[in-house]
């Protein structure tokens, strides 16, 4: 489990060094704030909030804090590369976490990004 754990860490950290740089990818991107609400089993919930620069990484998968899930995540990359070819600055929403197994707990997101454009 702890081995799966740390492989899991570190190919997410792959991900992110490949996901590039958002003034490479994005450059019309001045800032996106993302507000989330994770909510576990029904009951427990916490706000994060992430912010995004031009020399930030182009990565929004979040992980998914659930107890036992090792490789879930929440995705937001769909989200967020749909608001910037349409040009849109706000969007809200949920997001299940992309891991079924249910012998682990899972969260469910719910979203609020706001875009600025240069
Ligand atoms: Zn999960």
């Amino acid at each position: 489990m702890y081995n799966r754990k740390n492989e899991a860490r570190e190919e997410r950290l792959r991900q992110k060094l490949d996901a590039g740089l958002m003034s490479d990818r994005f450059p019309e991107v001045a800032n996106i704030v993302v507000r989330m609400k994770y909510v576990k089993e029904g009951t427990t919930s916490l706000l994060r909030t992430l912010n995004f620069y031009p020399g930030s990484h182009a990565f929004f998968r979040m992980s998914c804090l659930g107890e036992g899930c090792v490789d879930g995540g929440l995705d937001l990359t769909r989200v967020i590369t749909m608001m910037i070819r349409n040009h849109k600055t706000s969007a809200k929403g949920e997001l299940r976490c992309e891991n079924k197994d249910p012998s682990a707990v899972h969260a469910d997101m719910a979203y609020e990004v706001s875009m600025k454009y240069a």
